[in-house]
């Protein structure tokens, strides 16, 4: 077994009565792209803090690949962080910019520049070295903090939703690129967002995060296909919630269920009677909401496929497989 490069053991942070984070025990791989995922307020940047140092932990332990992290300010860690507003200096030249934490260390000018030259390079921006960051688009900027917080190395680097304030095409580039750069780099990322589609797409395994708990961690597969609560089902895909019962020997045992709208299918005859309750247009699919007797069920049908008409009678049905048993704590 290696040494994780992040462990936390029962950590809780508490402000006053806030509990933003709230006993987490959590390991994260060295080499993962791991993230964060959970609404505004369930203390993902509070757990990124921690581990970067900016925080310390009202109980519990961190531990940086092996080593207890108390005591050990930000800039011993051999942590760095990405913000999401980027925090780079307007005064100071690009290149200035991304040797700042080498020159604080001491580093020779000589040596500094070029090691943020290769820094740029990483990150796709050689040669801009010289220009101010108003003279940047918003995404060269976010290029330009990535390449600040790579040029010294780190083995841990934490990104607070680094794509934030980038427009979707961008976003998606960035997140492809971000990705590629981890694989090559081999650097652990952590990557706190709020947006399910970014951590599925990018993340070797994520976090579900609900009000200072870690309430799932799996590979985005079990997270979209496996949630083992509701809350999970309902905030990564927006899942249908079901009554269902698990039956062991002769006893049933009340389970709430999870099923993909996009396991919901219409049949021309058979299955289960159900009423359309609304009908919207998304593109490359539509969304059919349905009432299944009191039951309220989304369906997502592909492109193509007839719409049914609002108020109709359909039949329904799905997959036994399809059908996923939430037996964790709510
Ligand atoms: P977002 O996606 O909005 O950034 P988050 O999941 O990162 O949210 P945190 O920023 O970790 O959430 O905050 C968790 C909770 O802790 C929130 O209720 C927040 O108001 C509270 N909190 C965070 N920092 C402090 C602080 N310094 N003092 C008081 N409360 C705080």
């Amino acid at each position: 077994m290696s040494v994780p490069a992040v462990s936390f053991r029962g950590v809780s942070r508490h402000f006053g009565s806030v509990r933003a984070v709230d006993r987490v025990d959590l390991d994260i791989e060295p080499g993962e792209f791991f993230a964060m995922l959970g609404p505004s307020g369930s203390g993902k940047t509070t757990c990124l803090r921690l581990i970067a140092g900016f925080e310390q932990p009202t109980a519990g332990h961190v531990r940086i690949f092996g080593q207890a992290a108390e005591g050990v300010p930000p800039y011993k860690r051999n942590v760095n962080t990405v913000f999401q507003d980027y925090a780079l200096f307007p005064h100071l030249s690009v290149i200035d910019n991304v040797a700042y934490g080498l020159m604080i260390a001491g580093m020779p000018r000589a040596a500094r520049h070029s090691a943020a030259e290769e820094a740029l390079s990483m990150v796709k921006l050689p040669g801009f070295g010289a220009r101010k960051p108003s003279q940047l688009s918003g995404g060269q900027r976010q290029r330009v903090a990535l390449a600040r917080a790579l040029v010294n190395k780190p083995r841990v680097l934490l990104l607070d939703e680094p794509l934030g304030a980038l427009d979707l095409k961008l976003r998606e580039q960035m997140q492809e690129e971000l990705k590629s750069l981890q694989r090559q780099l081999g650097i652990t990322f952590v990557f706190v967002t709020h947006d399910q589609g970014e951590a599925l797409s990018m993340a070797d395994r994520v976090a579900v995060f609900n009000e200072g708990r870690i309430v799932q961690v799996g590979s985005p597969e079990d997270i979209y296909h496996r949630p083992e609560v509701p809350f999970v089902a309902d905030f990564v895909g927006s899942s249908n919630v079901l009554p269902a019962e698990a039956v062991q020997g002769l006893t049933g045992r009340a389970v709430p269920a999870s099923l993909r709208p996009e396991a919901v299918r219409l049949l021309p005859e058979g299955g289960h009677a159900a009423r359309v309750t609304g009908v919207s247009f998304l593109g490359s699919a539509s969304r059919v909401t349905l009432d299944w007797n009191g039951i309220r069920l989304a369906a997502l049908l592909p492109g193509g496929t007839p719409r049914p008409e609002e108020g109709a009678e359909v039949r329904i049905g799905w997959d036994p497989e399809a059908l996923h048993l939430m037996e964790g704590r709510p």
